[in-house]
């Protein structure tokens, strides 16, 4: 096996143990997405929810207006049996102000009635819907310490894998380009990329001089961007 074998296969095992970790990382980032999706199913509820209150609150005072309305009608229509002519013209003009009152009553009544029903549903959607949210916050975070400690488990055994691996590095110069790699893959990922045959670096696709083509090629020890500095192979 040469140096650059050795390295890729470290590589190759480092991009798992990578993998791995990002997965430990990414459990409390995915906890608050589940959250946020329960945060914004319960704000929204609230919004719905204070809607239906405020039309219910409409509601109720349409219908006091219809009663006072209805009742205003009643009483000025007994008036008019005991008005004379000069106050049964004020009456009756009074009356028809109160009529069309009362058209215009009834039909806000009629359309706060249906947007209640409208709400109604919207409501209980939302209410299914927060209900579900809060179901799944609850078994994604009941299941995660499960996950959680699997992904721990596999980590710890391919950190274990690794120090077979870093064996094969025993001499001088391959000890050196092992604290490259190990130097490198802190910064940048991956460390080793490949060089096309027209001498173009894969890992940051700048061209470089037909040179280092024919070095990698040689194969004497191991060869490094210009650019980004990663072993080329
Ligand atoms: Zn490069």
């Amino acid at each position: 096996m040469s140096i650059i074998d050795n390295l890729l296969a470290l590589q190759n095992h480092d991009a798992i143990i990578r993998s791995l970790q990002q997965q430990i990382n990414d459990i409390p980032v995915r906890i608050d997405q589940e959250k946020h999706l329960e945060t914004r199913a319960h704000e929204e509820l609230v919004r719905v929810t204070d809607q239906f209150a405020s039309i219910q609150t409409l509601l109720a005072e349409l219908e006091a207006r219809y009663e006072e309305t209805t009742s205003t009608i009643d009483s000025l229509t007994d008036d008019l049996n005991y008005a004379d002519a000069n106050r049964k013209a004020s009456i009756e003009e009074t009356l028809g102000y109160k009529k069309r009152d009362l058209i215009t009553i009834e039909s806000n009544l009629a359309h706060a009635k249906e947007n209640l029903a409208l709400v109604e549903q919207a409501r209980a959607n939302s209410q299914k819907k927060y209900a579900d949210a809060t179901a799944s916050v609850k078994a994604y975070i009941e299941g995660i310490n499960k996950k959680t400690e699997e992904v721990q488990a596999k980590l710890d055994k391919a950190e274990e894998e690794r120090k077979a691996l870093l064996e094969v590095f025993q001499n001088p110069m391959e000890k050196r380009y092992l604290a490259y790699y190990e130097r490198f893959s802190k910064r940048r990922w991956p460390v080793l990329a490949h060089i096309s045959s027209n001498s173009v670096c894969e890992g940051c696709h700048m061209a470089l001089p037909q040179a280092k083509q024919q070095a990698v090629r040689k194969a004497e020890g191991i060869v490094t961007c210009d650019y980004c500095g990663r072993v080329v192979y």
